[in-house]
């Protein structure tokens, strides 16, 4: 972990503790858990472009395959390391498990900045990095799919490598070895939304739990790639208006809201939302303190510290990143009776419509965008009510601990009933 940055996997350890005391969770249970089972690093070298070879480390870490193989994004990033990977996979446990699918948890990364090269090295870096990973993934072993600072691209080019290191008759049997890949090559419609659709059909729930209404509220958006681009649309959609939207080169706020079509087209061609003409700029610092009701955190984690929850307007926060909010952020809202609406909930409609892709794959069909949305509410919806029912049946209100102690339970049973082997 790096020095500067608060231990990711600290805090995922207390929000698991804090899950696995409320159900009780037996002690043999509680250590195999509070460790990822598998933890791969590789260091493997590329060619750039002027002939010298840079020798980049990568990771996978597999925290758990109870339920299913492996799954989980992979990211590439200059922050990434062994702490935060290993934070990021033991999440991606719970939300399969919250949301019953039948998948473990796993997350992967390099690092390095992917903006820093050009097509061709981003391409050799992929190549090589899913070429070092080797067996350690496979299609009913270890899924990964993309995450920040990676995307559909970067998939296709995984899943090509990994078929051209399959024997012949077992090549078009594999593309299920990555998820989010595109339309062309076996991607499912709806997935490039999917994280965005799964967290407003949360966030729609929520509101009707809490007699909120979506049209005429107002939103800011942390971050607008994949994710929170999807969400501002949405948002957009559902008559909410966008009024602030910060990324990694800085901030633009307007009052009156932020077309989030326009946006994301400006933000395709210049990368950033800086310059954004129909918006004023906005310093990163007084991003957070922008009057909205909902508050949508879809870039890094820490990034809503005590500072930050101290300064927000809005009436819930909705965690489309994973890990945004810090320990002490959270005691901070719950104070002040701001809603956290946790990442391994309100995130999750990633990895379910990754499952929809795999068994697409699988069966080598191609369901409709229609099909993959009803399904995707369906789950997302069950989650929700399974979270709300757990609140009810455990007496607390923290949304995180229910959601935590919901899908430890649904683990402890299968544990259970399959006993530890040997
Ligand atoms: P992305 O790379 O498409 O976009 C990341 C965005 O965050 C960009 O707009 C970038 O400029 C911004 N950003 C980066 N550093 C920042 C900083 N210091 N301050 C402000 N903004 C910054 O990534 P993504 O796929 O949209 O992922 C965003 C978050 O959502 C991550 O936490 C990721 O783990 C989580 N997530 C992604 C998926 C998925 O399907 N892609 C699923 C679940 C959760």
């Amino acid at each position: 972990m790096s020095e500067s940055r608060e231990s990711l996997f600290a805090t995922a350890l207390a929000q698991f503790e804090r899950g696995a005391d409320l159900i009780g969770l037996p002690e043999d249970l509680r250590s195999i858990l509070s460790q990822p089972k598998n933890e791969i690093i590789v260091n493997f070298p590329v060619r750039m472009n002027d002939g010298r070879f840079r020798v980049f480390r990568g990771y996978r870490i597999q925290h758990n395959n109870l339920l299913g193989p492996y799954k989980g994004g992979i990211r590439f990033h200059p922050m990434v390391d062994l702490d935060e990977v290993k934070a990021l996979a033991s999440w991606m446990t719970w939300k399969s498990a919250l949301c019953d699918i039948p998948f473990g948890g796993a997350k992967g990364g390099v690092t390095f900045d992917p903006l820093q090269l050009d097509h061709d090295e981003l391409e050799r870096v992929v190549r090589r990095f899913t070429h070092s990973l080797g067996a350690n993934i496979g299609p009913d072993h270890d899924i990964p799919a993309p995450d920040l600072g990676s995307n559909a691209q970067t998939m296709v080019w995984m899943m090509d490598t990994y078929a051209n290191s399959t024997g012949a008759a077992e090549r078009q049997n594999v593309k299920r070895v990555v998820t989010g890949k595109t339309l062309e090559t076996g991607g499912s419609p709806g997935r490039d939304k999917a994280t965005g659709q799964g967290l407003i059909f949360c966030l729609q729930h929520w509101a009707d739990e809490v007699g909120f209404d979506l049209t005429g509220a107002s939103a800011i958006v942390q971050g607008w790639g994949n994710v929170g681009s999807a969400v501002g649309r949405l948002l957009q959609v559902h008559g909410t208006t966008i009024r602030a939207v910060a990324d990694a080169g800085g901030a633009v706020a307007d009052p009156g809201g932020i077309d989030a079509f326009a946006l994301t087209e400006w933000v395709m061609e210049h990368g950033t939302v800086v310059g954004y003409p129909n918006a004023e700029p906005v310093e990163p610092e007084d991003f957070w303190a922008v009057d909205s009701d909902v508050v949508v955190p879809a870039a890094l984690e820490n990034q809503v510290t005590a500072e930050v929850a101290a300064q927000l307007t809005g009436r819930v926060v909705v965690e489309a990143a994973n890990g945004p909010t810090t320990l002490e952020a959270e005691e901070v809202l719950a104070e002040r009776g701001i809603d956290v609406l946790p990442d391994i909930l309100v995130n999750a409609g990633g990895v379910v419509v990754s499952y929809f892709e795999w068994l697409q794959n699988r069966s080598a069909q191609r369901w409709n965008l229609e099909e993959v949305d009803v399904q995707l509410r369906d789950v997302m919806v069950r989650a929700c009510d399974a979270v709300v029912s757990m609140r009810e049946e455990l007496a607390i209100t923290s949304r995180r601990d229910a959601a935590y102690a919901l899908a430890l339970r649904r683990l402890e049973t299968v544990y259970q009933q399959r006993g530890i082997f040997p």
